[in-house]
């Protein structure tokens, strides 16, 4: 950590797009205390040390899959969260991250709160998923050499989705792309069983159409142990070529595949 960014003053000189995981750390030590980066944070005890109150509702439609974060004037704390109590519970967790994430482009010292920047700038949104990513999990717990195994047991212990950890593991740049996939048919025939595409963590470039067919290699000869590896062609949009592999089993039935250049292997 070259510099120390306290996540209570932040908001005055918002926003500084590369200060997300600072303010994390410093959330997660002012609630868990020092040395503890390799602790399970509850985020609802974020929420309270942030002056955060969070509701759930069990809502439908427009409400159905979003959080939101609302300022308040009449209320003990400044901001309420509200989030879907039927999300599964990995998705509850990084909805109040990503919401506190929001609380830092308010001006805190208004009632209510007031915003600083525009609504729905990308920039902030993809600030408020890396400060939640680094809040749940930080990313010093995610060795350099992490394969499909460790992901998912990193997603256990935290309370994260799998898919939450392979973002996090993305920014190693040490792979092209870590994909999710399961059997399924496609939209278009949903008859045809095959292994497919269902999410991916890929860098800006990479293009990968979700329910491409996974043809050959690892991902579909999983042996006893549950892994499998190798230098194997792969075709799924702009992933084309040999790479090396690394597969495991995901909790839901699917596979955890981790895409890496033949270079950066060998090496
Ligand atoms: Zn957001």
């Amino acid at each position: 950590m070259n510099r120390s960014v306290d996540w209570r003053a932040y908001w005055a000189t918002a926003p500084d797009w590369n200060a997300h995981d600072q303010l994390a750390l410093s959330v997660r030590e002012h609630v868990l205390g020092p040395g503890t980066i390799d602790r399970t944070i509850d985020p609802a005890d974020a929420a309270r040390a942030m002056s955060c109150s969070v509701r759930r509702h069990k809502g439908s439609g427009a409400l159905m899959h979003t959080a939101s974060l609302i300022p308040r004037v009449d209320s003990e704390y400044p901001f309420e969260i509200v989030l879907n109590a039927l999300d599964p519970l990995p998705r509850q967790r990084f909805s109040i991250a990503h919401e506190l994430g929001h609380t830092f482009f308010y001006d805190r010292s208004l009632e209510p709160p007031a915003r600083l920047l525009r609504i729905g700038g990308k920039a902030e949104e993809r600030f408020c998923d890396e400060f939640a990513g680094e809040l749940l999990l930080p990313n010093e717990n995610i060795p350099e050499d992490a394969g499909p195994t460790l992901l998912v047991r990193l997603a256990e212990r935290f309370l994260v989705s799998v898919q939450v950890v392979a973002w996090r593991a993305m920014r190693r740049q040490k792979w092209l792309a870590i994909l999710g996939l399961s059997w399924k048919g496609s939209r278009r025939k949903p008859d045809d069983i095959a292994l497919r595409v269902d999410w991916l963590a890929t860098p800006p470039g990479t293009w990968v159409p979700v329910d491409a067919k996974y043809r050959s290699g690892p991902a579909l000869e999983l042996g006893e142990s549950g892994f499998g590896a190798g230098i194997s062609d792969l075709a799924l949009g702009s992933l084309r070529g040999e790479f090396m592999q690394q597969a495991g089993p995901l909790p839901d039935g699917g596979v955890l595949l981790m895409i890496e250049p033949l270079e950066t292997a060998k090496g």
